[in-house]
């Protein structure tokens, strides 16, 4: 094995791998990326907190197991970056809000837990747009996350820390949580694959709750395999989330291994692409659907008509439940406090009001105020109950779609990365870059995104691959089949220049 940033080059297989056969250990790869972090991030952004020292301790410990041939899992000793929405033990959550600053949870998500127990150091928690809330990472209270393709550009969002770190090869594995394609939209503008997995297929648990009946976390990788890899590693029952599904993980691993899809069945949405999308986009993701048809799966055209409706559905069932999660933030029971200037002995209410107006960003409260409008009486049957209603149809063209084909594929969003600010002061412009992913989330299917090539302008297009309920194996099969094409194609992965060593010299 040679110099450290080789290390940091490997993809999780590989390193597990090298680990495996003693080429090098976990303490050496962690060094690896926590050299890369601290050379690269200051430009890149893509980490909230680094706990270099945390990391390492927990590679030692995998290190020692290696070398006693008991990993603990297939990925022991592989380090792992986690969004900064997953609660961690001695480590600050924050949610990418002022409201959480400093807050160190008392307990694991059950993610995290499954992390730790399955031998990946956590190299640290990365950036996300405020509570998870919008497509370009620029909403959080830190500072933006830059795309390293482009650090002119977003990497997405609002998973844009894990998307960059793992395409800038600051970390080889990645979680990410999705309730509109917060995994896959800024896999899409990174060249990273990311995975929403089946509503429930992963626990929910200790995860700060943007919307309840739509959040999903999953993996954020440079292939297919890791990404199977590490969804083994995450999903699973999970007794402390109520809406965890009671039964084994697909087997998603043996399926990125197989990659055939030949016989397959895949179903073109005629709503989630053409117009409006991007002409480098759309070039791309039909080649991707040629290469499918040239190795034998065959093509049909399905259509989804109320998908025409889902992202406005989305925008009254997202806000109205981010309304009554986000009222747990309260100045009482944890996080910031603000009392109001120049008032004496302030009421609770006063405090509440103080803390929430300086805690929450404008996004924030934006969704707040329509989510608590859209459920006001009087109100709540005009929006939300019809929301409810669309959400239903979109379930129903689901299932209706994959009568006709096994899985589904789309553009995974309808532009490349956009320039920093582009969208900021447009909402409904920003809104609109989920407008392919959100309809898995109201479904509560599963969705991947595949790096499918460069655009006209020279950056990445993701292709989506969407699979019935508890299917997630599918789209590890057909997107390795696929990954495997375009990887002969080019001749090897396109990565992300590592030319932000550059700009950071
Ligand atoms: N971009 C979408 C939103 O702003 C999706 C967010 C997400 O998946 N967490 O709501």
């Amino acid at each position: 094995m040679g110099g450290t940033t080789d290390l940091a080059e490997l993809t999780g297989a590989e390193l597990a791998d090298a680990l495996a056969a003693g080429e090098t250990t976990s303490v050496e790869a962690t060094r690896a990326c926590l050299d890369r972090i601290e050379a690269l991030d200051g430009t890149l952004g893509s980490f909230l907190h680094v706990d270099a020292e945390g990391a390492l301790a927990a590679a030692a410990e995998a290190d020692e197991r290696r070398s006693a041939a008991s990993p603990a899992s297939p990925l022991d000793g592989v380090p792992v970056a986690v969004k900064d929405l997953l609660c961690t033990v001695g480590q600050p959550t924050t949610a990418g809000s002022r409201i959480l600053e400093g807050w160190v949870p008392p307990y694991d998500a059950t993610v995290v837990t499954r992390l730790r127990r399955a031998g990946l150091p956590i190299l640290g928690k990365t950036n996300l747009d405020e509570f998870a809330m919008g497509s370009s990472t620029e909403h959080s209270a830190y500072g933006p996350t830059r795309n390293p393709w482009d650090t002119e550009r977003t990497p997405g969002g609002s998973g844009g820390g894990s998307a960059a770190a793992v395409a800038a090869r600051l970390a080889p594995l990645a979680i990410g949580t999705d309730t509109g394609g917060s995994i896959r939209q800024p896999g899409a503008l990174t060249g990273t694959v990311g995975v929403k997995p089946t509503y429930g297929g992963v626990s929910r648990y200790g995860i700060v709750a943007m919307a309840s009946s739509l959040d999903q976390a999953g993996p954020v990788t440079r292939t297919v395999l890791d990404a199977a890899l590490l969804h083994e590693v995450i999903g699973g029952h999970d007794p402390l989330d109520s809406t965890s599904i009671d039964a084994p993980v697909p087997p998603v691993v043996e399926a990125a291994r197989r990659g055939d899809v030949a016989g397959l069945r895949i179903g073109v949405v005629k709503e989630l692409g053409g117009e409006g999308f991007q002409s480098g986009v759309q070039a791309r993701f039909e080649e991707s659907v040629q290469l499918l048809t040239e190795a034998g799966a065959t093509v049909v055209e399905v259509s989804c008509p109320s998908f025409a409706h889902a992202l406005a559905a989305y925008y009254l069932v997202m806000p109205s439940e981010v309304s009554s999660n986000l009222a747990r933030f309260d100045a009482m029971r944890y996080g910031l406090r603000v009392f109001p200037e120049g008032v004496d002995d302030p009421s609770a209410e006063q405090v509440m009001a103080a803390t929430r107006d300086a805690g929450f960003g404008d996004e924030v409260k934006r969704r707040i105020i329509l989510g608590t409008y859209a459920l006001s009486s009087g109100y709540y049957d005009a929006y939300y109950g019809s929301a409810q209603k669309v959400r239903a149809l979109v379930a129903r063209d689901f299932g209706r779609a994959f009568e006709q084909a096994d899985v589904l594929v789309s553009p995974t969003a309808p532009t490349t990365a956009f320039r920093m600010g582009e969208k900021l002061d447009d909402p409904l412009a920003m809104y609109l870059q989920d407008v392919a992913t959100i309809p898995a989330n109201l479904a509560g299917v599963p969705g991947l995104s595949l790096p499918a090539g460069l655009a006209e302008d020279g950056l990445p297009v993701g292709v989506q691959f969407l699979a019935p309920l508890q299917a997630d194996d599918r789209l590890y099969n057909a997107a390795a089949a696929l990954e495997r094409l375009l990887l002969e194609k080019w001749g090897g992965p396109l990565l992300a220049p590592s030319a932000t060593e550059e700009v950071s010299a």
